[in-house]
């Protein structure tokens, strides 16, 4: 059975998974689009076969000819899509952040719960990258001994105008957030962020900057977020453990020696890097969403705990200080 999906938000992310849904070996297709700007959806559409350029995201999600929906605009502009899609009965990939507030993703929540079924998927592809998923096999099977410590860097070369002093946190810093939660299936208890000597290329942003996490059972972890490194992006993440240690390898896939050097390649952008994730999670959640079973990945609960955690970094980035994470209780529904 084909799976004739709408996709709400086709800038750089919405095309890569556009490209992905229409026709992949899931059985899905792109069947309609809604952009803020008109002329870019029209030009999406205009290149697959069976799609529609519809006038707003909420018609589209309203259509009888969309089976599912994918959120892939700015993160503010998320939440009332979600709630359309949950209040239609129609599953919805969202892309992270689920919401940019924890009172905007417990809405979401709410809602959910109220319908009383999983239908929101969040786009943390971390959890579907195979160097990711190897690290947290070595880490659950012992291969370390019991982790102490975690050094983690999320670097990106350079990002657009409009991202703001707080998005290092709330948009970039939320992807290890998800990612610690789920690689050591413990919570961020406390979180503070210090800020290091300001990179003279990073403008009003105070960028870099040094986060820090407690998880639960004691594991630290320090995070550098930088993002105008302008040498490629990368992301590394280093487990130590009481009998050893396991890191991400680098990803590049060839070694050159010349000139009497050694040099790797360092991936250009997220796409480029994280190529394999987007592939298998929008292949899973086709799946899924076929069989008729509910999103097996990261929920909305998981979305709205990232934010709760991404708060407190914020308030902490704000005041500084060490500031504790308070989580809700957790609804049955995700349990
Ligand atoms: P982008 O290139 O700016 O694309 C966003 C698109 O949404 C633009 O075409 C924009 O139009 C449109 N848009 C804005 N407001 C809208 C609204 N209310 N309704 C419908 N369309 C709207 O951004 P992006 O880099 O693709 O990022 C989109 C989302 O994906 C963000 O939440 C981001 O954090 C996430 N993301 C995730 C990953 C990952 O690795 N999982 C990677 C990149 C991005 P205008 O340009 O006219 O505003």
């Amino acid at each position: 059975m084909a799976l004739d999906v709408g996709v709400v938000g086709v800038g750089t992310i919405g095309q890569e998974h556009v490209r992905r849904l229409d026709g992949g070996p899931g059985g899905s297709r792109v069947v309609a689009v809604a952009d803020a700007d008109a002329e870019r959806a029209a030009t999406v559409a205009g290149q697959l076969p069976a799609a529609k350029v519809m006038p707003s995201g909420e018609e589209l999600i309203a259509s009888d000819a969309v089976d599912a929906v994918v959120v892939t605009s700015w993160g503010a502009t998320h939440e009332p899509y979600v709630l359309a899609c949950i209040a239609a009965g129609k599953p919805v990939f969202c892309e992270k952040p689920l919401a940019p507030t924890q009172e905007a993703c417990r809405r979401i929540v709410d809602a959910e719960v109220a319908a009383g079924r999983r239908l929101v998927q969040v786009g943390f592809n971390r959890r579907y990258d195979p160097a990711h998923r190897a690290l947290k096999q070595a880490v659950g099977g012992g291969a370390v001994g019991a982790p102490l410590l975690v050094h983690c860097a999320h670097r990106n070369a350079s990002v657009p105008p409009h991202y703001t002093r707080d998005m290092s946190i709330a948009d970039t810093a939320i992807h290890e957030i998800d990612e610690l939660r789920w690689l050591f299936g413990q919570e961020i208890v406390a979180v503070q962020v210090l800020t290091p000597r300001k990179s003279s290329r990073g403008g009003e942003l105070q960028d870099p900057l040094l986060v820090l996490f407690e998880m639960a059972d004691g594991v630290l972890v320090d995070l550098e977020v930088s993002v105008n490194v302008h040498y490629g992006y990368e992301i590394r993440c280093e487990v130590s453990g009481e009998t050893g240690t396991v890191e991400l390898a680098d990803p590049a896939p060839v070694t050159i020696r010349r000139a009497g050097t050694v040099a790797g390649l360092v991936p250009a952008d997220w796409r480029e890097r994280f190529a394999l994730s987007y592939d298998v999670e929008l292949r899973e959640w086709v799946d899924t969403v076929v069989a008729g079973r509910p999103p097996q990945g990261p929920s909305a609960w998981d979305g709205h705990v990232a934010q709760v955690v991404s708060d407190a970094a914020l308030r902490s980035l704000h005041s500084g200080g060490r500031v504790s994470v308070e989580l809700p209780a957790q609804p049955e529904l995700y349990r």
